[in-house]
């Protein structure tokens, strides 16, 4: 599975299909219930950790293709298929000048994969815009339509990675944008590039924006960029209540150091991942063995070349240790982890 995956690890698995149709996906799964093979469903691989020994039922990967497109003058609707790549939709719905999705671009995967974690970057996430998911319910074999509510979007969760998890095949997505909208310029990343900018710039220069800052950060996959082989962020933003983030603060104190502040993640009360591994003595960089972090970003876990899942789940497991040791707060990891 090792070649399917962007951060490169995982085994063999006992079988494989890609299904185009819906009657394919349907055939898939009565192939796995008559085996009693537990079922695997494969995106882009852009979130997984996919474990040394593979996965052993089957691993259905979702090859279902087509963009949509519905444009009339206050609203576009754009029905795509689960299988389609998520940067080349992008592209698409920038070319048409449809807003909503812009600073999404250059995160690579699946359509399919964009509702399961609520996809999100530079003060955009997927859950703005999605207004229906069409979805194989593997409880009754039916195709079922999920409206925005149905799906329980928060920050990267949705009911597909966890009350639901493992129920639904994403088939489907379909995403309103705003048609000669304005870009988000949100991010502080965003806002110094366009800072001599008079007016918004257009949805275009914003796309090419956002994939410079992502590949000076190595997250845009580019061949020969061996930063970006990883499986993305490979920790969440802690959500801290009140009280934990009074006593960070004075922990970060007591070292003379004061937790940074973005108003993105102050309104959530979030607080940096990058910035607690780093100040854990993760740097950029920082390489342990066949892994390391990016040099990039401090938040990306890499395959220096022929790492095991192993040697990323044990490089995982230092440093939850070690922040947890130093602050206090436990990191959760963002990819899925699979036949584990
Ligand atoms: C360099 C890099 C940068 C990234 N940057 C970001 C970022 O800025 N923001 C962000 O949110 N994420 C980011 N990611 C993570 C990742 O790209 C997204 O989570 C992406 O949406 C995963 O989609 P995928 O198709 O690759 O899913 P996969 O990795 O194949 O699967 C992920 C999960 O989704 C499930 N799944 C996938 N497709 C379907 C389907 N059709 N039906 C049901 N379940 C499905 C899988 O079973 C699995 O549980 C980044 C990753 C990399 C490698």
């Amino acid at each position: 599975m090792a070649p399917l995956t962007t951060i490169g690890v995982g085994g063999p698995a006992r079988y494989f299909v890609e299904a185009r149709t819906v009657a394919e996906i349907s055939e898939a799964v009565n192939f796995s219930r008559s085996r009693e093979l537990p079922l695997f469903v494969l995106g882009g691989g852009s979130n997984l950790v996919i474990s040394d020994d593979g996965w052993p039922g089957l691993v259905l990967r979702i090859g279902i293709s087509g963009i949509e497109e519905n444009i009339r003058r206050d609203q576009a609707s754009f029905d795509v298929g689960a299988g389609e790549e998520w940067d080349k939709f992008v592209a698409r719905a920038v070319a048409r000048k449809c807003a909503g999705i812009e600073c999404l671009s250059g995160i690579p995967g699946s359509v399919g994969g964009t509702p399961v974690q609520n996809v999100g970057a530079y003060g955009q996430e997927v859950a703005e815009t999605i207004t229906a998911v069409l979805a194989f319910d593997l409880r009754d074999n039916q195709v079922r339509e999920l409206c925005n509510e149905a799906c329980g979007f928060s920050y990267r969760s949705s009911i597909f990675n966890t009350s639901e998890r493992g129920r639904f095949i994403i088939l489907r997505v379909t995403y309103a944008l705003r048609p000669g909208g304005e870009p988000h310029i949100a991010y502080a990343d965003l806002k110094k590039y366009f800072a001599g900018w008079k007016e918004k710039p257009p949805l275009a220069e914003t796309r090419d924006a956002v994939r410079k800052i992502r590949a000076s950060k190595g997250m845009l996959i580019s061949p020969g960029d061996d930063d970006s082989r990883s499986a993305g962020s490979f920790f969440k933003n802690p959500i801290l209540s009140p009280e934990q983030y009074q006593e960070l603060s004075r922990k970060a104190a007591v070292k003379n150091l004061q937790i940074p502040s973005y108003p993105a993640l102050d309104a959530l009360k979030k607080v940096s991942a990058a910035w607690l591994v780093e100040h854990s003595g993760f740097s950029k960089g920082f390489s342990h063995g066949r892994v390391g972090i990016s040099r990039k970003h401090a938040l990306a876990i890499v395959n220096r070349g022929e790492a095991t899942a192993a040697d990323i789940v044990a490089f995982k497991e230092q440093i939850q240790q070690r922040v947890e040791d130093i602050w206090g707060i436990r990191l959760e990891p963002e990819p899925v982890f699979v036949g584990f």
